[in-house]
């Protein structure tokens, strides 16, 4: 072979390379080895199927789903933005739904035990014993507020660091917020979060599991904000992350403020908190230049496709 022949075929593998985000791969192989984690461990308990089906309740409990179908009628009863029921965002977040309820729901639980497996196996110093004696009616509501700042801390992280950004932006990208798009995210954006939200559960309750229904109860305010609804909250909104509170966060030109999971408290001592006024028109949603194919753009392909397409993007290299 002679050396023309030999930079050439270095260059076509240098080309290659430039196509690709490196960072997204290194992603999915840290998801993959918690998840692996996972699994052994409970393959070896023989609790797997067990574990995967109490995940299943806890993150689609009848109650999750009613207020997925309620909130769909309030939208569109008072929709904060008239459109079609069958409106193009809305049919590509159904597919996202279908995503969430086959493949992510499984995806988080095992997030969650291979998290708690891995930090709580090399760095059982986090755990805090004098937290052991305190009475659960104080336990929980002080671990259920730090792990809503390690959610909001790796919020803050998805819109600061660029590779993380790659995952999120696609939530970031509907231009038609509906309730559906809550369930609108990569899968694999949702490793930093369980990462960081297991050290203050295994802090403060390393022995004592968490109510099921606290999860599904913090899982629904989580869902509510998406709304395509004008609700503020009035006084509770200013505790509680309301839809037009985080309708503000999704606005295409500027998503630094309001990045709050289901507490406003983070954003106010990050000074990140900008509080909606009733009757406030409602702002124009997604990411400016589009940097995410979406559904919008007259020539997105059908839903499947671009899901697949937009569930790729992360992998390229930035336009
Ligand atoms: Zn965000
Ligand atoms: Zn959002």
């Amino acid at each position: 072979m002679s050396v023309t022949q030999l930079q050439h075929g270095a260059s076509i593998r240098a080309a290659r390379w430039r196509r690709i985000n490196p960072a997204s791969f290194g992603v999915a192989g840290l998801t993959a080895l918690i998840v692996w984690v996972a699994v052994t461990s409970l393959l070896g308990q023989g609790r797997l199927a067990a574990v995967l089906s109490a995940g299943r309740a806890e993150l689609a409990a009848p109650l999750l789903i009613a207020l997925v179908v309620a909130t769909g009628i309030c939208e569109r009863i008072w929709p904060a933005e008239r459109r079609p029921l069958l409106a193009r965002g809305h049919l590509q977040d159904a597919c996202y739904l279908a995503v969430h309820a086959i493949a992510v729901i499984p995806l988080m639980t095992l997030l969650s035990v291979g998290a708690a497996t891995l930090i709580g196996g090399h760095a059982r110093w986090i755990e805090l014993p004098w937290t052991q004696r305190w009475p659960l009616w104080l336990l929980l509501p002080v671990t259920i507020v730090a792990m809503d700042g390690a959610n909001w801390l790796a919020h803050y992280a998805d819109h600061r660091l660029d590779f993380l950004w790659r995952f999120h932006a696609l939530h970031h990208s509907q231009e038609e917020l509906s309730v559906l798009t809550s369930f609108r995210a990569h899968p694999l954006m949702h490793t930093t979060g369980f990462l960081l939200a297991t050290i203050p559960v295994l802090a403060l309750m390393p022995t004592r599991p968490i109510d099921p229904v606290l999860i599904t109860g913090y899982v629904c305010i989580g869902t509510l904000q998406h709304a395509n609804v004008r609700w503020t909250f009035g006084p509770l909104g200013k505790v509680l992350v309301s839809p037009a509170y985080h309708r503000l966060h999704h606005a295409a030109d500027d998503q630094g403020v309001n990045l709050g999971v289901v507490l406003v408290i983070w954003d106010i001592l990050a000074g990140r908190a900008r509080f909606p006024a009733r009757g406030d028109a409602a702002g124009r949603t997604g990411l400016d230049g589009r940097p995410v194919p979406v559904e919008q753009d007259q020539r997105a392909r059908p839903a499947v496709l671009l899901l697949g397409e937009q569930l790729i993007e992360p992998f390229r290299a930035a336009r």
